[in-house]
């Protein structure tokens, strides 16, 4: 064994015995996506009183369902947001850092088919060296239609001048997600999956407490905080409606009410033979001006994505039929063998949630339809009663984000100050960092190359089973369940392995098999008829648009 700290147990009884304790939090957060679990991790570091409730899973909604980039943001650079980039690119540098087992250095090639392209995007992309300054992961380089194709076996070679070679991250979405719940546990935070959040408690009309139910069993528990985050990402409105201070003075809703103008984007996620080699093709201009990408991941190749406005909020968001032809048509146009709806092997989509400026009663960002142009920054509201409301910005600035958030408590005196000065996350690693990662794990198959330095504890869960498919073993959906929250077949087959997302034929096959095992670790309710039916729609495409 290691000198690695041994897992935390996760066993869901004493963190609801551990819930109904009477006591005071100083930091209730909503939501436990990339944003909320960021805040949490972030207070429990300072030595905060913390306590995060999810209505689903951690990472449910947005969070597991990004293109896995952790990026500067080539395209902001493009729309002129200098400031965003370079915060963007240190917080690549420190996720990078921080989590090395599910975040890693990626190069980008751009092949390039007219001969003004290779000096135009390289200048661009010098400056995005120039930007990223000491934490840049690699120069931008020209490249001629040999180095092009030797990266990039599989691009189409018919007049192909050459390409340009930059350097990104990408990382593991989901199993970051769960990282930081666990993180923050290990720092004393209380962290609960399946419990949402559905009143907010007031003392003298500011908010201190809320009540939540246990999804599982429907008991309520009444909850007292110094301080509730509202981290719902696209849901984040939802919450402030159950606030009494916006209710009571509907002329503030406009400008204290944080707006989000949802915007779906989708992936299809087909097989490495259509990508091979270590290095990711971006496409920097779509025929309607969009940048599109083909990621090698975890032993498939992601195709995405899009940027569709849309005035619902489903939880399960369905690709539609103009935007899966969008993506066969580009990503066809660059490749040898072009990809087809029979190649696909999973398919999802997932709602940003872009912050609106403050806008007048009845605005909708996304009447103007181009979501593409909203920018991706985040945004802090504080309502008249203490609510805190945090929403838009992006999965690589998670940190950075929560900063903001705890300095917001800070400033809106929810907090003392003297909290401020203690802690910080910039130095912090997260758990299962300490191992040295062999650079390219990301890219193959799932294994225990996701867990780091945890991957002895997790073989130890079991060691005679043999494999369930694709890399996932029994001990992997053991260890999910003792020690990763995991409730359900598709909280196993969906975010602690990435299986549904990457092929969702093998997962409906495998669900019955991890069932079997999550009723041998005593989970009551594994879900597995709902778990087959969601897998259905990661396989089924909409027709084609005629
Ligand atoms: C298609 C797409 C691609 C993207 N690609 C990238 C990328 O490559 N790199 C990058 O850096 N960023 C990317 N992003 C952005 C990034 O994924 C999001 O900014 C981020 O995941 C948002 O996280 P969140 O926590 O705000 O929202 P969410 O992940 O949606 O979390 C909100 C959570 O709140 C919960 N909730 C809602 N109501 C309640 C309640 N009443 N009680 C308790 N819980 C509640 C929900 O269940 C949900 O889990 C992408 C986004 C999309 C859509």
């Amino acid at each position: 064994m290691t000198s690695v700290a041994p897992p935390k147990l996760t066993l869901r009884a004493e963190l609801l015995a551990q819930l109904a304790e009477p006591q005071t939090f100083d930091v209730t957060v909503v939501g436990g996506g990339a944003t909320g679990l960021g805040v949490a991790l972030d207070a429990a570091a300072r030595g905060l009183r913390v306590l995060l409730l999810e209505a689903h899973d951690f990472a449910k909604g947005t969070s597991s369902r990004s293109t896995k980039l952790v990026h500067g943001g080539v395209r902001y650079l493009a729309q002129g947001q200098l400031a965003f980039v370079r915060e963007s690119l240190k917080e690549r540098a420190l996720l990078l850092a921080h989590a090395p087992h599910l975040a890693q250095p990626l190069a980008f090639v751009i092949p390039t088919y007219r001969w003004w392209n290779k000096p135009f995007y390289g200048a661009g992309l010098k400056l995005y060296d120039v930007l990223a300054g000491a934490v840049g992961l690699g120069a931008t380089e020209l490249l001629n239609p040999e180095q092009t194709r030797a990266l990039l076996p599989t691009v189409q070679t018919q007049g192909l001048h050459g390409g340009v070679k930059y350097w990104d991250g990408q990382f593991n979405d989901a199993r970051l997600a769960i990282t930081l719940a666990r993180t923050a546990a290990a720092h004393g935070a209380l962290m609960l999956n399946y419990c949402p959040v559905n009143e907010l408690l007031y003392d003298q009309g500011r908010v201190a407490g809320l009540v939540c139910t246990d999804a599982e069993t429907g008991k309520s528990y009444r909850v007292r905080s110094r301080c509730v985050i509202n981290a719902t990402g696209v849901w984040v409105s939802e919450l402030c409606a159950q606030d009494n201070s916006e209710r009571s003075s509907p002329e503030r809703t406009g400008s204290r009410s944080p707006g989000v103008t949802p915007s779906q984007g989708i992936h299809l996620v087909v097989d490495r033979a259509f990508l091979p080699g270590d290095a990711a093709l971006m496409i920097p201009k779509t025929a309607d001006g969009r940048v599109l990408f083909a990621l090698p991941w975890l032993g498939k190749v992601i195709l995405g994505t899009t940027d569709t406005p849309r005035d619902d909020l489903p939880l399960e968001p369905q690709p539609m039929a103009h935007e899966v032809d969008f993506i066969l048509a580009e990503t066809g146009r660059y490749l040898s063998r072009a990809p087809t709806r029979q190649d696909v092997r999973s398919a999802w989509a997932g709602l940003r949630p872009l912050a609106q400026e403050a806008q007048p009663v009845g605005h909708s960002g996304s009447a103007s339809g181009v979501t593409s142009k909203l920018s991706r920054d985040h945004k802090i509201w504080a309502s008249p009663s203490g609510l805190l409301s945090v929403t838009g910005g992006k999965w690589t600035t998670y940190r950075a984000m929560a900063q903001d958030v705890m300095d917001a408590c800070f400033e809106q005196g929810l907090l003392d100050a003297t909290w401020a000065l203690r802690g910080g996350t910039e130095h912090l690693s997260l758990l299962g960092s300490e191992a040295a990662n062999g650079g390219n794990s990301i890219r193959e198959i799932e294994g225990l190359h996701s867990y780091g330095s945890e991957a002895e504890y997790v073989q130890a869960c079991s060691e005679k089973e043999s494999e369930l498919a694709a890399g996932l073993t029994p001990a992997m959906v053991r260890f999910a369940v003792r020690h990763e929250y995991a409730r359900t077949v598709e909280d196993v087959l969906a975010r602690r392995s990435r299986l549904l997302f990457l092929d969702a034929a093998l997962a409906r096959e495998v669900a019955p098999k991890v069932a079997t095992i999550l009723a041998q670790e005593a989970v009551v309710a594994p879900q597995i008829v709902r778990f087959d039916a969601l897998a259905a729609n990661y396989l089924s495409l909409p027709n084609k648009v005629s």
